[in-house]
C-alpha cells in the first residue's frame, strides 16, 4: 500500500522576470499574471509518500523560518509554518515523518526542515524524528556556494541538519535508503547535484521534478529560470525527462505550480511539449 498526498506548504512572490529567464514579460505573462511589484505566485507543494512501513517528505518548503523582514523580502505571505498545518489535515505529526528528502537545498525547498521563527530563539529542527537526505553534490553547493548563487541558501538550515546527526548524503543516483520502488534521476542544469525523485506507481511513475520543472509554463522547452546555473545543460535534462515519462506514461508533480499539482505530459501538433490530464490535488493514489 502506497498512497501519495499533494500538501501546500507556505507561498511565494517571487519576481516574474527571475523566474522565466530570458523569456520577454510579453510571452510569460500570458502564462502566469504578475502584480503591481512584478512578482507571480508560486507554490511550495510537497509530495508526502506513505508506504507500508515509512512516511516520507519530499521537499518541506520555504516554511516560516524568515525573520519578518525576510519573509517580505521574499514574498513570503503567512508567518505559520503552512505545511505543518497541512499534514496535520492529513493526520501526521511532525514526528511521524521518518524521512524528509531535499532534492537541493535552496531556501525555499528545504527551509521547511525548520520550525518557525521566533525571536530570540535559535533555529531548530521542525522534524523531531525524520532522517534527512540530500545528494552529496547539492550539500557541497550548499556549503560553498557560488556569488551568483549564494542568496539561495540559507546557513542555518546546513548548520542544523548538520547538527542533528540524522543527514545522509547520497552519491550518484543511490536511491536504496527509500527502499522498494523509488528512483533519482541526477540532475545538474539547475544547481549540482539536484535529485529529482521517481515513485513507481500502478498509473505509471510519478515524477517530482523540483527546479527541474516547477511548473506547467516549464514543460515549454526553451523555457528556463534567472536562477539556474546552466540554462543549456537544463534544456537538454529536461527533454531527456520529458521524452521518458512521455514514452513510460509517467507524471511530473509540479513544486512550484501555484495551480496544478500533476499531470502528465504530450507534444502537440508540431511536437512541442505541453502539460495535460492535469490535478490541483493529489491524494491518496493507492497501489
Ligand atoms: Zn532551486
Amino acid at each position: 500500500m502506497r498512497t501519495l498526498t499533494s500538501l501546500l506548504g507556505n507561498g511565494q512572490r517571487l519576481d516574474g522576470g527571475a523566474m522565466f529567464g530570458n523569456a520577454p514579460k510579453a510571452l510569460w505573462s500570458r502564462w502566469v499574471a504578475p502584480d503591481d511589484a512584478n512578482r507571480i505566485p508560486l507554490a511550495c507543494r510537497a509530495l508526502l509518500v506513505r508506504d507500508a512501513g515509512q512516511t516520507l517528505l519530499f521537499d518541506p518548503g520555504v516554511g516560516a523560518f524568515f525573520p519578518p523582514d525576510l519573509r517580505a523580502r521574499y514574498g513570503v505571505e503567512e508567518p505559520q509554518h503552512v505545511l505543518l498545518d497541512s499534514l496535520a489535515a492529513a493526520g501526521v505529526a511532525p514526528e511521524d515523518v521518518d524521512r524528509v528528502v531535499l532534492s537541493h537545498l535552496h531556501f525555499d525547498h528545504a527551509g521547511g526542515v525548520l520550525a518557525p521563527w521566533r525571536e530570540g530563539a535559535e533555529p531548530a529542527l521542525a522534524f523531531p524524528r525524520a532522517r534527512f537526505l540530500a545528494g552529496r553534490e547539492a550539500w557541497e553547493r550548499a556549503r560553498a556556494p557560488h556569488p551568483r548563487d549564494r542568496a539561495s541558501f540559507a546557513a542555518e538550515i546546513c548548520a542544523a541538519l548538520e547538527a542533528s546527526g540524522r543527514l545522509d548524503l547520497v552519491a550518484g543516483d543511490d536511491a536504496s535508503l527509500l527502499g522498494e520502488g523509488y528512483r533519482f534521476h541526477r540532475s545538474r542544469g539547475h544547481t549540482p547535484g539536484l535529485l529529482v525523485s521517481e515513485i513507481a506507481m500502478p498509473e505509471g511513475p510519478v515524477v517530482f521534478a523540483s527546479d527541474l520543472v516547477p511548473g506547467r509554463a516549464w514543460v515549454h522547452l526553451p523555457i528556463t529560470m534567472g536562477y539556474d546555473r546552466n540554462p543549456e545543460l537544463l534544456v537538454d535534462e529536461k527533454r531527456a525527462l520529458l521524452e521518458d515519462l512521455e514514452a513510460r506514461a509517467g507524471r511530473l508533480f509540479y513544486f512550484h505550480d501555484a495551480e496544478v499539482a500533476l499531470s502528465r505530459v504530450a507534444r502537440d501538433e508540431r511536437g512541442r511539449f505541453r502539460a495535460v490530464e492535469e490535478t490541483s490535488a493529489l491524494s491518496e493514489l493507492a497501489a
